[in-house]
């Protein structure tokens, strides 16, 4: 079943609702980044979770990007979306190793850490781009963003997002759900949802036995009239270009080129999010250095 991710109303408009699969863009992350089984969650989980974040945005080359600075092993993970699905994001060490938790589960908090900041910035377009932060709660990411919104965004939220990872470190399944009181929903209808979700079965259990987006938001709103909205197909994405590669030499300026010239002869820079390796020889170079500012 291909990956979706759906935006629904329910409870008349009182409640806004987003749900998730991303096991074939999660494992292509792993596969791009050699990603460990813990760090396959920690960066699914947040791809997940921006990647539904995204289709709130209007325009279509307006981002969203999620950055998570925990303090823990795995670095910093770095992630941004576009509301059609296009999606990219690296860890800083993807090769992290830790042993289960006390449940049995992927350390996720373990490998991101909670001593830090987790900061959504949206880029519209306009001049200066919007950027919110909070000091990480958990570190379990799903927690963190729901924090996030309650706090940033005055938009309390219940955030699960989920990786199921394969003994030879695949991806099994992996998805999650955004559920969003509106000012005024009934306080039954909330309480409903809350017990509904700490009923629910794991959402990465869920989609691991095919329940797609519909299917499990049915599972958290029950009965309450569910209307879907938009449908989005997420893909792990990079837009770098060996153009956009040139532009971050040019800002180094004349001198520091010249030096790369001299010292080096050649300059090679290797894109975080795809790890596409682009090659500048001495020919390249010496052509930067005419347009460089000294
Ligand atoms: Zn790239």
């Amino acid at each position: 079943m291909k990956d979706y991710i759906i935006r629904a109303t329910a409870a008349n408009g009182n409640i806004r609702a987003f749900a998730a699969t991303t096991t074939y863009l999660v494992d292509a992350a792993r596969k791009t980044h050699g990603l460990y089984p813990v760090a396959s969650a920690a960066l699914g989980r947040t791809l997940t979770a921006a990647a539904m974040m995204a289709i709130d945005l209007k325009g279509k080359d307006d981002t969203l990007s999620v950055v998570i600075k925990g303090g823990g092993p795995i670095g910093n993970i770095v992630v941004v979306s576009k509301s059609n699905g296009k999606i990219k994001g690296y860890v800083d060490n993807p090769r992290v190793e830790l042993p289960l938790n006390s449940l049995g589960k992927l350390d996720v908090a373990s490998a991101v850490g909670n001593q830090g900041k987790l900061t959504v910035i949206k880029d519209l377009g306009l001049k200066e781009p919007y950027a919110g932060q909070v000091d990480l709660v958990t570190g379990e990411i799903g927690e963190d963003l729901a924090y996030y919104m309650a706090y940033s965004e005055q938009q309390p939220s219940a955030v699960t997002v989920g990786v199921l990872v394969n003994p030879d470190g695949s991806v099994k399944a992996a998805g999650g759900f955004i559920i969003q009181p509106l000012p005024g929903a009934p306080v039954e209808v909330i309480d409903e949802i809350e017990r509904r979700i700490y009923q629910a079965p794991a959402i990465s259990t869920m989609v691991d036995n095919d329940m797609k987006p519909e299917d499990i938001l049915k599972q958290i709103l029950g009965p309450m009239d569910m209307k879907v909205n938009d449908t989005v197909y997420p893909e792990f994405f990079c837009d770098c270009n060996r153009e956009r590669l040139e532009a971050v030499l040019l800002t180094l300026g004349k001198k520091e080129l010249e030096t790369i010239l001299k010292e080096d002869g050649q300059a090679e820079l290797v894109c975080h999010y795809c790890n596409t390796v682009y090659n500048f020889d001495e020919e390249d170079i010496k052509q930067l250095i005419k347009y460089a500012r000294s």
